[in-house]
């Protein structure tokens, strides 16, 4: 039977519950146990997939289609292990299925209430899609007492009272402040939280505390006194200069044998953290030794969180290339001129044209593919960015002025238009105009076919593909030779040869547009190819 570990935190948030998670499930999986991490958000969205980047960072997708958290991202990264759509929950899921159930006539003229029906399907989610795993970290968002939290906490006292104590461990993250006039970190908003905790019924068995620096025996000793914890799970989590390094510093203070303890498995067996270790030595190397530049254009610049799996992704193939990539933030909507564009790029080793949706910015997105294109400078597109490469070759090189995409304009020529109809496992999903906005785009892993010959064939190493899809509109595969006339080759289709994946342009020295998010699936012991190809293109 599964073990389960809630992670809850307190004080404030941004503590970094979602990287403790991930880092604590590494681990245990280095320890050799099957684990799976799942997220319970509170708020009443479905999924985050309406939601702006700029509210809730990235929105990450799973291979099976769905648009969840961007935490399951650093699960994925730090675990190996590809996240499910039952792995992050809701209340928007939540009380849809309550209500659905309640119109069938489920509830039989009951009352519906949030204690037992929301409660219950809460605890039916939590379980959900757990086959043999050894270990499921629950991460509930937000932070103790927020209202919307309320019936997870409920859910999850009860949780432990019916699958029995021993198998449940309660874990709370929190915050130490360091007041400087004081010279010592502060235990107090510790205690506090921990007793809201116990206000909902909830004993944590053990404390993680965030600080800037370790705290000392006597502040762990405090704490495990006044919150009613073993002193040896009072674990500092103290700020690091990467997150990767995460997992050792907890081990250092002996976190997962702490949990081994706890669920009585064996602890004499040291985990195995070669990778690790051997991913921080590489790290450390990179860091200091030489640099590139990659200036990425887009439009969410200000906040980091909205790119995150792709900064991830070109620190990954970073460290694998033993350089630094430093990132250059590009606003697009302030370039409208190539004179602007040169600007912004003329320092770029490379540029990159992320994923995005709708019109705000693009002049500057297509202006910043012609820079690159003209300049001969390494050039991704993603998604997005690919489309926006086959509008710049269509308009400037084609000579078609008007080439658009119908996401952005009614008028013009649609080279880029929504699909309506596709593939999906042997099944034929229909979308359209006036489909939902939420859940109906392209969504999960396909299936791409790579050409013979192909730059990204060989970059890839194999003929056959599964990349993660997340968009609405399309390459109309009726231009195919008109681009190649002009010097860029589809060189990915869907199996069925319908829906042009990738292009690329031989004659430049690395121009490479996927129609999918290649970033979705790199982890670091594991870059992804075409990152760690594009770094290294923008080193030569
Ligand atoms: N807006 C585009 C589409 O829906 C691209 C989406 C993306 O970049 N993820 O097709």
């Amino acid at each position: 039977m599964a073990r389960y570990i809630f992670i809850t935190g307190g004080v404030v948030s941004s503590l970094g519950k979602g990287i403790a998670s991930a880092a604590l499930a590494a681990l245990l999986k280095a320890r050799g146990y099957k684990v799976r991490n799942k997220k319970l958000d509170p708020y009443l969205n479905v999924d985050p997939g309406t939601m702006s980047p700029y509210q809730h960072g990235e929105c990450y997708v799973t291979d099976d289609g769905a648009e969840t958290d961007l935490d399951l991202g650093h699960y994925e990264r730090f675990t190996g292990v590809s996240s499910k759509k039952s792995d992050n929950i809701t209340t928007g899921q939540i009380y849809w299925s309550v209500l659905t159930k309640e119109r069938r006539g489920d509830y039989l003229g009951g009352t519906v209430q949030v204690i037992p029906h929301v409660t219950n399907e809460i605890k039916d989610f939590i379980a959900a899609g757990v086959d043999d795993e050894d270990f499921v970290l629950c991460e509930l968002g937000g932070t103790v007492g927020d209202i919307e939290g309320l019936p997870y906490l409920e859910s999850i006292r009860q949780f432990a009272n019916e699958k029995g104590r021993e198998n449940v461990m309660f874990m709370h993250l929190t915050l130490l402040p360091y007041i400087p006039t004081a010279g010592e970190l502060k235990t107090k908003p510790t205690q506090q939280s921990v007793h809201n905790l116990l206000s909902y019924g909830i004993q944590p068995d053990m404390l993680l505390c965030r600080a800037d620096r370790y705290m000392g025996e006597d502040e762990r000793r405090k704490i495990a006194l006044f919150c009613n914890v073993k002193p040896e799970r009072v674990i500092s989590a103290v700020d690091v200069d990467n997150i990767y390094k995460i997992p050792c510093v907890y081990h250092g203070q002996g976190m997962d044998q702490q949990v081994c303890e706890y669920f009585k498995l064996p602890i004499n067996q040291e985990p195995n953290l070669c990778s690790w270790e051997g991913f921080e030595k590489k790290l450390d190397f990179a860091k200091n030794n030489g640099k590139v530049r990659v200036a990425i254009a887009g439009k969410y610049v200000v906040l980091p969180d909205a790119y995150k799996s792709l900064s991830e992704a070109l620190f990954h193939a970073g460290v694998e290339n033993g350089t630094k990539v430093e990132i250059d933030w590009v606003n697009t909507e302030e370039i409208n001129t190539m004179e602007e564009a040169k600007k912004a790029f003329e320092n770029a080793d490379g540029i990159l044209v992320p994923g995005g949706f709708g019109s705000r910015g693009t002049d500057g997105k297509m202006l910043a593919v012609q820079y690159a294109r003209e300049n001969n400078i390494p050039f991704f597109g993603i998604c997005f960015g690919m489309q926006m490469a086959v509008l710049e070759t269509m308009r400037n090189l084609v000579g078609v002025r008007d080439a658009v995409s119908s996401e952005l304009s009614k008028e013009g020529t649609p080279v880029v238009s929504l699909i309506t109809e596709w593939e999906k496992d042997g099944r034929i999903e229909t979308r359209t105009k006036n489909s939902d906005m939420g859940g109906t785009m392209r969504l999960g892993g396909y299936p791409c076919h790579l050409e013979d010959g192909s730059k990204t064939k060989e970059i890839y190493g194999e003929s056959d593909i599964c990349e993660r899809h997340r968009h609405r509109y399309e390459v109309n595969n009726k231009y195919e030779n008109a681009l190649k006339e002009n010097g860029m080759i589809v060189v990915g289709k869907s199996p069925d040869g319908l829906l042009p994946e990738i292009v690329e342009r031989p004659d430049h020295k690395w121009f490479i547009g996927v129609q999918f998010h290649p970033e979705l699936r790199s982890r670091p012991f594991e870059p992804h190819p075409l990152f760690v190809s594009f770094v290294d293109a923008m080193k030569k």
